[in-house]
């Protein structure tokens, strides 16, 4: 594998080439061992050295998860014995795709791991608890296991779960550093609180966010963010990565949105027509993952909205980073006009002390605009008018949405589904 832990200090143009170079080898071996982007080269009479930059690759047509759905085996380009590692993800009609991993490429997800947790300030003296499960065939806390250990750190696996659970290891293990989706650690530190312990006081000194997003489009922290460095009086930083893309963007401790690293994927962000956005507009995340040997990519369309910001950080990188996802392509939003994304109701409802759960429901009433309606969980019903939070909800989206307050179990009741890692909080009546 190409490795060049300088490249990131670099000239921009210097980072350009160098992901260009990997990238023309990349392309050329998905031509020599996939059967599937064999096909779709020859398909479009496309030689793969006629792909030297990134711009090249729009020749390529895209790939979707319907892709891997479908073509599965014919992404494969090793042998059966080369394969270490089967992870799973979810297709987009249930069915799952599974992502076989080389013994490279499981040293490739550790080396970006160990990289973007350089980055952020943790170090080998820290103990990181991986609170994402390293078990059935997730990819996340699998990688973050293993960026630990090349870094040096001691990792605390205790997977996801009960934060009641979670919050006992906590006490029991005292990590520095806690990686975590943060909803839950909000959760662990109200299970802390109730058993008499101050989280404040803990010792953690930096919580990494997975899965929402912990800053808004301007990069400054997001209620979500704000509520978590205060509770547990930490560092916050984000990270944002998929099983498909093998690759995270972490922010640094400028906290200036999430590195791109040039030796192990190259991004695009395309607007809804596939062209090429600027910097600091959102568009969809299509990443081609450099360096993946069983099971690689090209041109990913991921799903995720997102910036990308070129600006130089003061961490003395030259790369550019990705801001945070606003949300999911499939949840855009258009209500009299404006596009919305769940994501930025969910931040306002965050911030709101009284709001234990929520959900939201988007009926598609005509073609250019939709209505949705705003589920909210408390635990005293009148002490909270829907009329407050669909005010707060205005001020943020510019639109205000119909909110409906009921007792935070039965909203429960509705978003927590037996087999999803997440509580589900966006429910689609749109035809
Ligand atoms: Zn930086």
């Amino acid at each position: 594998m190409r490795i060049n832990n300088a490249i990131e200090f670099e000239s921009v143009e210097k980072i350009e080439e160098f992901n260009n170079d990997v990238l023309t080898e990349h392309v050329k071996y998905c031509y020599e061992h996939s059967a599937f982007y064999r096909r779709r080269f020859d398909e479009a009479r496309i030689e793969p050295g006629q792909i030297r930059t990134k711009e090249d690759l729009r020749l390529l047509p895209l790939t979707t998860k319907e892709d891997l759905e479908e073509f599965g085996d014919e992404f494969l380009c090793v042998e059966e014995r080369e394969i270490v590692d089967m992870c799973q993800t979810s297709g987009t009609m249930g069915k799952p795709v599974i992502l076989s991993q080389t013994e490279s490429d499981l040293r490739r997800v550790g080396y970006n791991e160990k990289i973007s947790f350089a980055a952020a300030g943790i170090t080998e003296d820290d103990r990181v608890m991986i609170v994402c499960a390293l078990s059935r065939c997730f990819m996340a806390g699998l990688a973050y296991f293993e960026g630990a250990r090349q870094l040096g750190a001691a990792s605390v696996r205790t997977g996801s779960g009960n934060p009641a659970v979670v919050s006992h290891s906590v006490l029991l293990y005292r990590p520095s550093v806690i990686i975590c989706v943060p909803s839950q650690a909000l959760l662990m530190a109200e299970a802390i609180s109730k058993g008499g312990h101050d989280p404040a006081k803990l010792g953690v000194r930096m919580m990494m966010c997975i899965g929402e997003p912990i800053r808004t489009m301007d990069l400054k922290f997001s209620e979500l963010g704000r509520r978590l460095r205060e509770v547990w009086n930490c560092d916050v930083v984000g990270t944002y990565a998929s099983t498909e893309m093998a690759t995270s963007f972490t922010d640094c401790s400028c906290g200036r949105g999430g590195h791109f690293h040039p030796e192990l994927i190259a991004v695009e962000i395309v607007d809804e027509d596939g062209n090429a956005v600027e910097p600091g507009k959102t568009g969809e995340v299509v990443a081609t993952p450099l360096q993946v040997t069983g099971m690689p990519l090209l041109r990913y369309c991921t799903g995720d909205i997102a910036a990308y910001f070129t600006e130089p950080c003061a961490c003395g990188r030259k790369t550019y980073r990705l801001g945070p996802v606003v949300g999911r392509k499939k949840q855009m939003l258009k209500i009299r006009g404006t596009t919305v994304y769940p994501n930025a109701i969910f931040s306002v409802l965050q911030g709101i002390d009284e709001v234990k759960n929520y959900y939201l429901e988007v009926f598609g009433d005509y073609e250019l605009s939709e209505s949705i309606r705003v589920v909210v969980g408390t635990d005293d019903v009148g002490a909270l008018p829907g009329e407050v939070v669909a005010e707060k909800i205005r001020g943020y989206i510019r639109v205000k949405p119909e909110v409906v307050v009921e007792d935070a179990s039965k909203v429960a009741g509705k978003i927590i589904q037996e087999g999803k890692r997440k509580p589900v909080t966006f429910f689609d009546y749109r035809k």
